[in-house]
């Protein structure tokens, strides 16, 4: 539970009781982010915050006893973190990130490093047999690149510039397999991290932009950098598209060209969070066997040892994918 920024613990507390419309999930695995690095410190804009919370927004788990209907218990579950209204007017276009009332397990209400955790019955998803716990538990992030990609208007046979160089960057390389890119190219800072990469299907890992090359169809800013969103326009095609999926500092301002966006007849999109179908899709695709992100998990904690995790989270020495808490072998 972070009760306040800078105030992490971990606490005994009652298993809670699944009230109507409520499902009782058991977590076995949980994914930390740069995000959650961000609200133990308290970084995070916020309005998208409610302290005290219990951390855990990228998560897979098994239905605890209680559960019914098309959730029985044992069942493994992945439940979309985003409680969408249901009534405004992005959730009735479909558009249920841009919902009026942000509400979000591990954000607004208590997420998922815990025993137990309360999830809506309406935002579980089934996850098959044949998908382990560890791929199941990074749906949420690969919903978020999944999100970005369609916006982008991604197409088959297409170059393709990612910036950055962590987990939500070598997601975006492996989601990009499902569209049989020409090339696929990663700028980033950490050389440690070419190895990942390669796994991911990049065909190229370089740290300078004028390496990295520029006339790509498509550039994804997934550093959350303010510098690369300058190097991200100037790698896009005419005619190219650039999506912005990294979250730099609050706050913090670029300066672009406007001119040259006209001249150059770019596109520039920016993509929050996902959609209920992103995550749909994704769904999907992890059942089907045409998504296994759990090859980006290079540091596992039980639960006990959370402040381990964190602190490899904060560190940028030697190869770091996804750090995960394993909660029941705790
Ligand atoms: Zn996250
Ligand atoms: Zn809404």
């Amino acid at each position: 539970m972070v009760r306040a920024p800078g105030q992490t613990l971990l606490l005994e507390r009652d298993v809670p009781v699944a009230g109507p419309g409520q499902l009782l999930v058991r977590p076995d695995v949980v994914g930390l982010c740069g995000t959650d690095l961000e609200i133990i410190d308290g970084r995070l804009d916020p309005a998208y915050v409610r302290y005290p919370l219990v951390l855990g927004h990228e998560w897979s788990g098994i239905v605890a006893a209680g559960g019914q209907g098309a959730f029985p218990a044992g069942t493994r579950v992945v439940v979309e973190g985003v409680v969408p209204c249901g009534h405004c007017v992005g959730c009735r276009a479909g558009r249920t990130n841009l919902c009026d009332t942000y509400d979000e397990l591990g954000f607004t209400r208590d997420g998922a490093a815990a025993e137990h955790v309360l999830v809506p019955s309406t935002l579980a998803h089934r996850v098959e047999a044949t998908v382990g716990a560890t791929d199941a538990a990074l749906v949420e992030p690969a919903a978020v690149v999944y999100r970005a990609l369609s916006r982008a208007g991604v197409g088959p046979g297409q170059r393709a510039l990612i910036i950055g160089d962590g987990s939500v960057a070598l997601l975006t390389v492996h989601l990009l397999g499902l569209w049989s890119p020409a090339e696929t190219v990663v700028l980033g800072r950490r050389p440690a991290q070419a190895g990942l990469a390669a796994t991911a299907g990049a065909d190229r890992f370089e740290t300078a932009p004028e390496a990295a090359g520029s006339g790509f169809d498509l550039v994804v800013e997934a550093a959350g950098s303010v510098d690369a969103v300058a190097d991200a326009l100037a790698a896009a095609r005419r005619g190219g598209t650039v999506a912005l999926l990294g979250l730099p500092p609050h706050g913090k301002t670029a300066a672009v060209v406007p001119s040259d966006i006209v001249n150059r007849d770019l596109t520039i999109l920016g993509s929050f969070s996902y959609t209920s179908s992103a995550w749909h899709d994704t769904v999907t695709l992890l059942n089907l066997g045409r998504l296994r992100p759990g090859f980006l998990v290079t540091h596992r904690y039980p639960l006990t040892a959370w402040d381990a995790a964190v602190a490899a989270l904060r560190s940028t020495e030697g190869t770091r994918g996804k750090v995960l808490l394993d909660i029941q072998t705790t």
